[in-house]
């Protein structure tokens, strides 16, 4: 049934390598479209709003679903899961998901990225309990104001630092706090924020405002660029280049000299890391992106639920990373200023979850 659909005729030891000699080693898995924040660079109201047609339930990956492609993505030769959203403690029973995920062989790391809204003690406890290694909240302000400007839900500071607390206790760290810098919204947080997590076992990393999806009004103009960044913790804090810890990272790590801990820069716009990009994406209803700027993802769930063998899904998912040649970061610097993040359709974070 499938001859038609892949056309890689000899799997060879390059099976997951891309046109780039990238290996294919991370796995993000969104596991809803739906979030209850409406962060401006991400979900704006305006149009994620009311009217806004989320994704049927019925469309979405289930659990076997999600279970298989990660185990055929795991004998493609990835190790690390990071389980997204839109919000993905939204998903109900995530706990059962995670336990079948974590008893995968191949698999040993489980991430999650939350917006912490919904993360108690109780549900970090049963988080850790179930097979998540760590991880991941967004905070874009320490000013209740500005953050609630930004999520757009009056959702307060105060609440997400709860949250980190409660991953920090249920031993879900190193627990790191993803921070978007966007000119004229929140560049004067980011002292701020270093303040809050500077001796605090926390890594803090700022993220470049990236013009992903074609919904939050990207402009060059508005990017904080990592040397930026750098040179605004430097006016208080002396910090040094710190050596990646695994190949493909996407943040570059700094250290307080005086000892206070760690600060990372996600640099994606002025820095890009595409080079070392082992990242692939599932959506909610099944679609592989090799991008976070990709346009089109390749729907799996269609020939999954018609009727594909292991072999026909793995050589299918082979096939798409082999002809991978993504590097979009790089290209947008290639690009004349005037053409930088012009929007041609690309997917919308909250659909593939950053
Ligand atoms: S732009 Fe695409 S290829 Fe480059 S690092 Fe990001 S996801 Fe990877």
């Amino acid at each position: 049934m499938l001859s038609d659909l892949t056309d890689n005729s000899a799997p060879s030891a390059s099976r997951t390598t891309d046109t780039f000699g990238r290996p294919l080693r991370d796995l993000r898995i969104s596991l809803t479209d739906r979030c209850n924040f409406r962060c401006t660079y991400c979900m704006p109201r305006h149009l994620f709003g009311s009217e806004h047609l989320f994704l049927p339930r019925a469309a979405l990956l289930d659990f076997d679903e999600i279970e298989r492609l990660a185990r055929l993505a795991a004998g493609l030769g990835v190790s690390k899961l990071r389980l997204t959203g839109g919000e993905p403690l939204l998903r109900r029973e995530l706990d059962v998901l995670i336990g079948r995920l974590a008893a995968l062989d191949g698999i040993d790391d489980i991430c999650l990225t939350t917006n912490g809204s919904l993360l108690t003690g109780k549900r970090a406890r049963e988080l850790k309990a179930a097979g998540v290694n760590r991880v991941t909240l967004s905070l874009d302000a320490i000013d209740d104001d500005v953050f609630k400007a930004i999520n757009d839900v009056g959702f307060p500071a105060s609440k997400v630092l709860n949250a980190i607390d409660n991953a920090k206790a249920a031993g879900l760290g190193p627990v790191k706090v993803n921070c978007v810098i966007q000119r004229g919204v929140n560049e004067h947080q980011i002292l701020p924020m270093v303040e809050q997590f500077r001796h605090s076992d926390v890594v803090l990393r700022f993220i470049e405002f990236m013009d992903v999806g074609t919904s939050n009004g990207w402009r060059m103009e508005e990017v904080v660029t990592a040397r930026e960044i750098v040179d605004t913790v430097r006016t208080r804090h002396a910090i040094s280049r710190l050596p990646a810890t695994t190949p493909g990272e996407t943040a570059n790590r700094w250290t307080f000299d005086d000892g206070a801990g760690e600060v990372g820069i996600i640099a994606s716009v002025s820095q890009p890391f595409c080079g070392g990009c082992t990242r692939a994406r599932l959506s909610a209803i099944g679609e592989l992106y090799t991008c976070l700027f990709g346009v089109h993802g390749r729907d799996i769930r269609g020939p999954m639920r018609a009727g594909a063998t292991d072999a026909e899904l793995s050589d299918l998912l082979a096939g798409i990373w082999q002809r991978r040649d993504d590097r979009y970061s790089e290209i947008r610097g290639e690009q004349t200023a005037e053409r930088q993040g012009d929007a041609d359709g690309r997917v919308e974070m909250s659909y593939i979850g950053g």
